[in-house]
């Protein structure tokens, strides 16, 4: 700006100054010239009277101060002859009877002309005058033409116009400080507190405004961004925003805890490439996918967890991503379940299956008539056993799926575990009795908020557990509930075959078995402990398993009192 400012004054200046040079060298020459004219004709006049009163030509021309005088004095006789010159020798000149001012003094008493020399760039000014004898005294002045005259002029004119110049650049420079040093030295946060001319009041005006509407948006977008914030800090789902170069416009920490490295922080990949925050190759992929305007899809395992990830473009209709949304769902409980699903279905087809070829064989030699009529008893004992097994497997499934369900089947009610387990002793006795375990129920009674006929099924199943997984000779079982605090305790112990400490994680899993062969025998579905961990999700209760192998079994079970 000032480098213009300065630009223009010189500009201007230099136009200001040539064309007042010349005007002025026109007016001055012009007066000049009217000057020489009329000095001319003055002292012509003078000369002429003096002539006429005093001297004689002869005496007049002798004279030094003629003969040495600056204007040329030239005698023509009426002829046109030179008579006398004072700066030439007659001579030697030409005859001046066709001169305009000679012509014109003798027919008019006195006359002027105005010759230029282009070759020399000299005007000569002529007066003529009529002498009283018939001879036309003739005066003449030389000046410089125009041109010449700026001619000379023009080192004068050049150092007038190097100073003005500089006068103008200092001026300028004096100036465009003015303007410009109180717009450098604003205080925009306050404009209206600035002391400036009165010129920028308006835009100050302007400004104060702008701030205050500026002010006013901001507010409300930093309360957009907190509250943004405040919802994707809490988010438990991943979310990162990227733009068009993929570049990490936002994250938050359910995101970078997700995809990023122990030991990284956060705010340094910020206005980073994706890249180098996470170079995971389906997440490149995916993201690619999203800035060519498609949603990308893809699943992630990273430690053990199952993330979907969903990466949607932000674009306008038809246009290329502007970036992209990428949304990280942590889907492991959904993907497990689903795999537990998927081996449960297998598994239940699988034990089915066995059941179900066994009783076919059976059925098919029967039918065929190739059993001897003596093992006839034996292998419809055993058809009844398979179907047995294939109906407690189909009861163990319903009763898994509808506590799978967690809906309430009974209305909840007051149950008293002591009485419960001494039913449970009671329809198991034949079996103990069988197996020559010895059954008892102990303790104090103890009621929780539940229901029986679950309740009752999960004693059972761990009360039968310790009948069949017991030694042969000395077995014994014992069931025992007693109150602690706010809690109930409700114990099952046996002196079995106990579980070898690395099945502990895995025995409440579904159809998983210690001895295959030994479930089978004793007529197990590999779904009981499973059923005992959901019964006791359904009332609230924690399981404890301590076992040793060769020394026994105790299921402890912690229920909050009613
Ligand atoms: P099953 O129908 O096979 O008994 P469970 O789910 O009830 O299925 O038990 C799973 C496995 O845990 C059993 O097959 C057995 O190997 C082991 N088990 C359960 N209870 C006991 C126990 N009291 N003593 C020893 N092993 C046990």
């Amino acid at each position: 700006m000032k480098q213009t400012i300065l630009g223009r004054m010189v500009v201007l200046t230099l136009i200001a100054v040539v064309i007042s040079s010349v005007v002025s060298v026109v007016v001055v020459y012009g007066l000049h010239l009217d000057n020489i004219g009329a000095e001319l004709i003055e002292d012509g006049d003078f000369i002429v009277d003096l002539l006429n009163e005093t001297y004689t030509l002869e005496g007049f021309v002798a004279s030094e101060a003629i003969q040495n005088s600056s204007t040329r004095i030239t005698v023509v006789a009426p002829d046109g002859i030179v008579i006398y010159d004072n700066q030439a020798n007659p001579a030697t000149m030409e005859n001046h009877g066709n001169r305009a001012e000679i012509i014109a003094a003798l027919e008019q008493g006195e006359a002027q002309s105005r010759r230029l020399s282009n070759t020399l760039g000299i005007h000569t000014f002529y007066y003529a005058v009529l002498l009283e004898d018939g001879n036309v005294m003739r005066f003449a002045k030389e000046t410089d033409s125009f041109l010449f005259t700026l001619y000379r002029m023009l080192s004068m004119i050049l150092m007038i116009i190097v100073g003005v110049i500089l006068i103008a650049l200092w001026l300028g420079d004096k100036m465009a400080n003015a303007i410009i040093t109180p717009i450098n030295n604003l205080d925009l946060d306050d404009p209206l507190g600035n002391d400036v001319y009165e010129e920028l009041a308006p835009l100050l005006t302007k400004i104060n405004r702008q701030n205050k509407a500026i002010k006013t948006q901001m507010l409300a977008l930093e309360k957009q961004k907190e509250r943004f914030e405040t919802i994707t800090t809490n988010m438990s789902e991943g979310l990162m925003l990227l733009d068009h170069y993929a570049r990490i416009v936002y994250m938050n920490s359910s995101a970078f805890q997700i995809l990023g490295e122990p030991g990284d922080v956060l705010s340094a990949f910020i206005g980073k490439g994706l890249l180098t925050f996470n170079r995971d190759l389906k997440l490149r992929q995916a993201v690619e996918k999203g800035l060519k305007g498609n949603i990308g899809e893809t699943m992630l395992t990273i430690d053990e967890n199952h993330y979907e990830l969903l990466v949607s473009p932000v674009s306008d209709e038809g246009e290329s991503a502007h970036g992209v949304i990428i949304i990280v769902v942590n889907v492991t409980q959904r993907y497990e379940v689903e795999k537990m699903r998927k081996e449960f279905s297998a598994n239940v087809s699988h034990e089915l299956r066995t059941p179900l070829t066994a009783i076919s064989t059976y059925a098919e030699l029967l039918k065929n008539n190739m059993v001897d009529p003596k093992d006839v008893t034996d292998f419809s004992t055993r058809i009844f056993e398979e179907a047995r097994r294939m109906s407690s497997l189909v009861d163990d499934i319903l009763k898994l799926s509808r506590l799978d369900e967690k809906v309430e089947i009974n209305p909840k009610e007051d149950v008293n575990l002591h009485v419960l387990a001494k039913d449970v002793a009671q329809s198991l006795r034949p079996l103990a009795e069988m197996r020559k375990v010895s059954l008892e129920v102990t303790g104090e009674p103890a009621t929780v908020f539940g229901d029986a006929g679950i309740l009752f099924e999960m004693i059972y199943n761990l009360c039968d557990n310790g009948i069949k997984y017991n030694r042969q000779v000395g077995g014994k079982v014992a069931i025992d509930t007693k109150k602690a605090g706010d809690k109930v305790i409700m114990q099952i112990v046996d002196n079995g075959i106990g579980i070898p400490k690395d099945h502990h994680d895995r025995i409440f899993e579904r159809f998983y078995r210690v001895d295959k062969s030994h479930s089978r025998k004793t007529g197990g579905t590999g779904l009981g402990l499973s059923i005992v961990k959901h019964a006791a999700a359904y009332h609230n209760a924690v399981i404890r398993l301590e076992s040793t192998e060769s020394v026994g079994t105790k299921v402890i079970i912690e229920f909050q009192s009613k």
